[in-house]
């Protein structure tokens, strides 16, 4: 239930129900102009920073939240996964930027519970939804990389060795293990390495990679935000 937006965005359309949101998931095609976004400098980390309505360089971080009208906060990724949450009901809403790095730190998860714990949302109002990153189908990564999913992933007897992950797989069970509902958190099924047409991949291009900007806000009362505007 992914439908393209006019500026170039993939959006998830259940969203759409939410007139004071605004949300998407960059692609080569969106404008990549950061400045109308709450950011921060990305260092791979699980830092979960509180962001308000003033666009600009926050600070180093990895995942932003805001409950304040006329804020948007984005990440920009190139193969990272990008999540998006929402708590429906307090209208609070939180970008992440999930590499491999920050996803074996948890990042999601907690970004979940600085919502959880920060805002007083309950996990049952929080909806999250997981954008194009790189997919388990071109991910692969040595030994000194897998080791590190070992508590992610129990089941797997294959991390001593080259293998592929699945982060988007991974970032899901920490949004369910912070108590959000399975049918509240979405995937995508894209590849940033896959579909070329649509996406920057930094594995794929290495240093001629662009990055792509996914980003959410919260509209102001009767407002048209216009974050995208020319
Ligand atoms: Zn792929």
């Amino acid at each position: 239930m992914f439908g393209r937006s006019p500026e170039g965005t993939y959006r998830w359309i259940p969203w759409d129900a939410y007139p004071w949101l605004e949300h998407g998931f960059g692609t080569r095609h969106a404008p990549s102009d950061l400045s109308r976004f709450t950011t921060l400098r990305q260092i791979h980390s699980a830092i979960v920073l509180d962001a308000g309505a003033l666009p600009g360089c926050l600070g180093e971080g990895d995942a932003l939240v805001t409950a304040e009208p006329g804020g948007c906060i984005g990440v920009k990724t190139a193969d990272c996964v990008p999540v998006l949450v929402i708590d429906r009901r307090q209208r609070v809403v939180a970008s992440v930027h999930a590499g491999w790095r920050g996803t074996v730190q948890r990042i999601a998860w907690r970004t979940a519970r600085h919502l959880i714990e920060g805002y007083g949302s309950r996990a049952s109002d929080l909806e999250a939804v997981i954008g194009p990153g790189i997919a388990g189908c071109c991910f692969e990564v040595g030994p000194e990389v897998a080791v590190q999913f070992t508590s992610l992933l129990p089941d797997r007897t294959d991390l001593d060795g080259r293998t592929r992950i699945d982060l988007a797989e991974v970032n899901r069970t920490q949004l369910l293990e912070a108590g959000l509902p399975a049918s509240q958190v979405q995937g995508c099924g894209m590849c940033t390495v896959c579909q070329v047409e649509d996406f920057h991949s930094y594995r794929r291009d290495r240093e001629h990679a662009g990055r792509m900007i996914s980003y959410i806000g919260l509209k102001k009362e009767n407002g048209r935000e216009r974050w995208f505007a020319p």
